[in-house]
């Protein structure tokens, strides 16, 4: 509709003999594409994916071709907002770094058996050990990487994912502005019996910049926001339908 109206104004303008100024056209345009984009893809946005919500069969993540170094792949929308936030952390002082963004299900299994391996060498059993692991790296299926829409930021200075994270100036900047890019701080402290994940202030999920603001603002993870926000069904078919919009 509102592609419609601007195409209609587009169009007057030309009759009336004004030239529509192109830079300020294209801005326009770009904004009107990315909402349609938003609103159209919003249910793929917010899907849930937990230790209890596995990515549904068959999900295909849409993936871009690549982010510093190409070697970094996230899911196309995601990643165009990505690169708009961090470019406005650069234009104000902070550089930071893609530490992880999509995960295929292959790299999610070695790095499980990696922290299984590592907790075991510490003198844990199998069962004490991955009921350790699971509280920061997911089941295979079962993690947001998976959707190409989670990307891991960090300083470039302080690269290692522990809570000390949350004191870096890079970190409080995300805190404040991700929700204008779309993005949410997907494990919040104090909400782990939610999440059932420990706080990972350096874990950003792209849900879209409506929801985003809604969640940031009110201090919710997304379980609460697709559960009592959106309400069960939605939910439930917005996991089974993850990839159809
Ligand atoms: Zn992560």
């Amino acid at each position: 509709m509102k592609i419609e109206i601007l195409l209609a104004a587009a169009f007057l303008a030309v009759l009336l003999g004004g030239k529509p100024d192109l830079p300020d056209l294209l801005e326009k345009w770009e904004s009107v594409d990315s909402q349609v984009e938003e609103l159209g893809e919003r249910k793929r946005f917010l899907l849930l994916v937990n230790r209890t919500h596995p990515l549904p069969e068959g999900f295909v993540p849409r993936l871009a071709k690549s982010f510093q170094g190409n070697s970094i792949l996230l899911d196309r929308a995601a990643g165009q907002a990505l690169e708009r936030m961090l470019k406005a952390a650069e234009e104000d002082g902070y550089e930071i770094l893609i530490s992880s963004g999509y995960r295929d299900r292959s790299y999610q299994e070695g790095l499980l058996k990696e922290d299984l391996a590592y907790e075991k060498s510490r003198g844990k059993s199998q069962k004490e050990a991955y009921a350790s692991v699971i509280r920061e790296t997911m089941p295979p299926g079962c993690s947001e990487h998976e959707t190409g829409m989670a990307v891991d930021l960090v300083p470039y200075y302080n690269q290692i994912l522990d809570e000390r994270q949350a004191e870096t100036p890079e970190n409080q900047w995300l805190l404040s502005h991700c929700a204008e890019y779309g993005f949410i701080l997907r494990y919040p402290k104090g909400k782990e019996a939610i999440t059932m994940v420990d706080y990972e202030p350096w874990h950003f999920r792209y849900v879209g910049v409506l929801a985003a603001s809604e969640i940031m603002e009110e201090g919710l993870t997304l379980e609460e926001y697709v559960y009592d926000r959106i309400g069960q069904n939605e939910a439930s078919v917005q996991t089974n339908g993850g990839d159809e919009t």
